[in-house]
């Protein structure tokens, strides 16, 4: 549980104060003077301090700078209320190293901070931590703080180990050390992670160093580390940091995963849930290519349904999507593996078949056509024609797809319920 220290002279002004933490579910211990709360600081271990400007025995801003001095307060957010916080207070605390100053007769600003505060220390974090660290104290620090958090840890204290375990795992999240045992260094580490291929290659990494220069810093992020936290690692400036990295990750998979459901949807028909035309549009480029280039056989074959127009007119729209469904399952139903099944448009179907001479498809298109016959979907008589091109040497989609269109035409003119290979 979360614990706040809260120091004001006031007894009401305490209790109007605490009611504000103890909403968010966390405890409170209570001082009335700067003495008495750095006393507590002392004995105490706190998550979130808040105090007075006016402490009675010292003002809020000098009482912080002596409790930072006795190292008392590191790591933990400090905020200030003040009866009317002024220019000069607020810039005053701010250099003093608190977090922020809030006035004290308007709770609002307070009460927004202590909710998110709450409900960022409280976040548990989930997945696996690649950390790579070799000092074994900063690695056990690291690892507790992680785990504290919720987070699986892997530790390797050489690039060349951790580099090795990242094809075997499925890390969330990278954190690293630069200088190492062995030969490689952080930054082999981070280039690792960044040659990976697809979503493993935007890992987040956070990178951990000693060497805090400027020059140090540029290079880590410029080979590909997200942030980095410089040591001594202090145990809140990981945790927030990791948090950060972690958030923006869920977001981005978020992105990625919505992105992919909008264009499944581009390239799926509603009523059938079948691939549309703009799908068979993506594939031939590709089917035709590899034809070409084994020198394999690719036919298409156009499916039209008979008289539909009629379907629907003597029985309305919804029967004729049920016959449409009903056409497109029994479709569905020879699909194999390589094999593209769409519907082009109304009651037209078409089926790539990569690997399929016009003699084989010709055999699959009669079987349809008995099967589509024999159906009786919502108990009409349905038949279809087939129209079935082979593709030529060299010859592209459009030419391939208007001599399958044309063979279709013919099955119409011939009496309709056939199959004719143009
Ligand atoms: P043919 O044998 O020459 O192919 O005649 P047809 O009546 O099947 O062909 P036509 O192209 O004249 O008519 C196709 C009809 O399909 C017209 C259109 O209203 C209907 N249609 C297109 N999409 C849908 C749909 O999603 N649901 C329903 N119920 N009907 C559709
Ligand atoms: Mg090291
Ligand atoms: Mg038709
Ligand atoms: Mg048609």
């Amino acid at each position: 549980m979360l614990k706040a220290l809260l120091i004001d002279p006031s007894r009401f002004q305490r209790s109007v104060i605490a009611s504000v933490f103890v909403r968010r579910n966390v405890e409170v211990d209570m001082a009335e003077s700067a003495a008495a709360g750095l006393k507590a600081l002392a004995d105490g271990r706190y998550d979130i301090l808040c105090f007075s400007l006016e402490l009675g025995d010292m003002r809020g801003t000098e009482f912080y700078r002596e409790a930072q001095k006795r190292r008392l307060a590191g790591g933990m957010p400090a905020l200030m209320l003040a009866a009317t916080p002024d220019k000069k207070v607020f810039d005053d605390a701010i250099a003093a190293g608190i977090t922020d100053c809030f006035p004290k007769a308007e709770r609002e600003d307070l009460e927004r901070y202590v909710e998110q505060w709450e409900r960022r220390a409280n976040r548990r974090m989930s997945g696996h931590v690649l950390l790579v660290e070799d000092s074994d104290t900063a690695a056990n620090f690291c690892i507790e703080v992680m785990q504290g958090l919720g987070l699986k840890v892997s530790r390797f204290r050489t690039a060349e180990e951790a580099i090795a375990s990242l094809a075997r795992e499925d890390y969330k999240i990278v954190v690293t050390d630069f200088v190492l045992e062995g030969l490689q260094t952080g930054l082999s580490v981070i280039r690792a992670v960044r040659g990976q291929s697809g979503r493993k290659g935007e890992l987040p990494i956070l990178a951990l160093s000693s060497i805090d220069s400027v020059a140090r810093r540029v290079d880590i992020l410029r080979a590909g580390a997200n942030d980095f936290v410089t040591k001594p690692v202090v145990a809140e400036e990981l945790a927030a940091r990791l948090g950060n990295l972690l958030m923006l990750r869920e977001l981005f998979d978020q992105l990625a995963a919505q992105h992919e459901l909008v264009k499944e949807m581009a390239l799926r028909d509603g009523l059938t849930s079948l691939h549309n035309r703009h799908h068979l549009m993506a594939e031939m480029p590709r089917l035709i290519d590899e034809a070409h280039r084994k020198g394999e056989p690719l036919t298409l074959v156009v499916i039209d349904i008979d008289h539909f127009k009629k379907i629907n007119d003597q029985h309305g729209h919804s029967r004729g999507d049920a016959v449409l469904v009903a056409v497109a399952d029994i479709l569905r139903g020879i699909v194999r593996g390589q094999q593209v099944l769409v519907r082009y448009g109304g009651e037209e179907f078409v089926l790539a078949l990569p690997g399929t001479t016009t003699l084989q498809a010709g055999l699959g298109a009669e079987r349809l056509r008995e099967k589509i016959a024999a159906a009786n979907p919502d108990g009409l008589p349905v038949t279809a024609s087939f129209g079935i091109a082979t593709l030529k040497a060299g010859e592209t989609f459009d030419p391939l797809f208007s001599r399958a269109d044309a063979a279709l035409y013919e099955a119409k003119r011939g009496g309709r319920n056939q199959v004719v290979s143009g």
